[in-house]
């Protein structure tokens, strides 16, 4: 497994220093209906972290990641970036919430009609108000730096499943967030596309953007993560540094996951 990020499939990416914010998890507990799947989670991710949430199917992890750029709103408790509370915001705030906060989903959630150029450009000239050729210059130099300068003008299904999750990084960048988000960004890939898709990500991670990936890859979390989180049944059961929970896990079921997954 040492080889994961030298098996280069994608041009290393160059990403300049980005911006950071804090997000604070306090009391939160979500509920679908009468089904409570968070309970009482508290956690602070600081600026420029990077922290893996690990944990079983069903375990909560993508509703806890959802919950901060209200994808799901929260039953109760507050999500708190840079400090200030995340409830009741007005529309407008909502959408300066959602510019800060890029989300990379599992599926990539491409726009099947719309070339990679088009996908990352259009928040920022229908939501941003950009000016349609400076979009198309943002996207263009986006998709340089995730290793896709040649595929601006291709289709979602021209793309393989690793060169889909990078226009979907590049585009979850486009509003220059401050916190990126992940759910499984390489779940839905074949084998042979997550190095490419885990090499953009390590690139992120070292531009000092706050980053929160919920993942299965054991190797990126203990090489890339500040610190691990462990979520069953709603509750955060552990968080600590990578060498001391995959050395050293200090909740029995922490120990019992890992001893599955490794
Ligand atoms: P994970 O990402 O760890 O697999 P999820 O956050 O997706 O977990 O789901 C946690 C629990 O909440 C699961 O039991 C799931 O079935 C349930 N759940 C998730 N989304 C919804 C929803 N929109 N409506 C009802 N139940 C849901
Ligand atoms: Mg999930």
């Amino acid at each position: 497994m040492s080889g994961l990020f030298s098996r280069s499939a994608a041009p290393a990416a160059d990403f300049s220093h980005l911006a950071q914010a804090s997000v604070t998890f306090s009391e939160v507990a979500k509920r679908y209906g009468d089904r409570p799947v968070l309970k009482g989670i508290n956690l602070s991710v600081t600026p420029g972290e990077v922290v893996a949430i690990l944990g079983p199917s069903g375990s909560g992890k993508s509703t806890l990641i959802r919950l901060i750029n209200q994808l799901e709103t929260l039953t109760s408790g507050d999500i708190l970036i840079d400090g200030k509370s995340t409830r009741q915001l007005s529309r407008q705030a909502l959408r300066q919430l959602r510019s800060r906060v890029g989300f990379v989903f599992q599926q990539f959630n491409l726009y099947s009609h719309l070339t990679a150029r088009q996908n990352i450009a259009l928040a920022l000239k229908h939501v941003h108000g950009w000016r349609p050729v400076e979009a198309d210059t943002r996207a263009e130099a986006l998709l340089a730096q995730v290793g896709l300068a040649d595929k601006a003008d291709h289709y979602p299904e021209a793309l393989s499943g690793g060169q889909q999750q990078r226009v979907a990084i590049a585009r979850a960048l486009a509003s220059s967030p401050q916190i990126i988000l992940f759910d499984e960004p390489t779940s839905a890939l074949d084998p042979e596309m997550i190095g490419e898709v885990l090499l953009v990500m390590k690139a992120l991670a070292h531009s000092g953007i706050t980053m929160i990936v919920v993942t299965h890859e054991m190797q990126f979390a203990r090489e890339i993560a500040d610190r691990v989180v462990f979520i069953d049944g709603g509750h955060i059961l552990e968080v600590a540094p990578p060498e001391q929970f995959f050395q050293h896990p200090s909740h029995p079921r922490t120990q019992r996951f890992l001893q599955k997954v490794l």
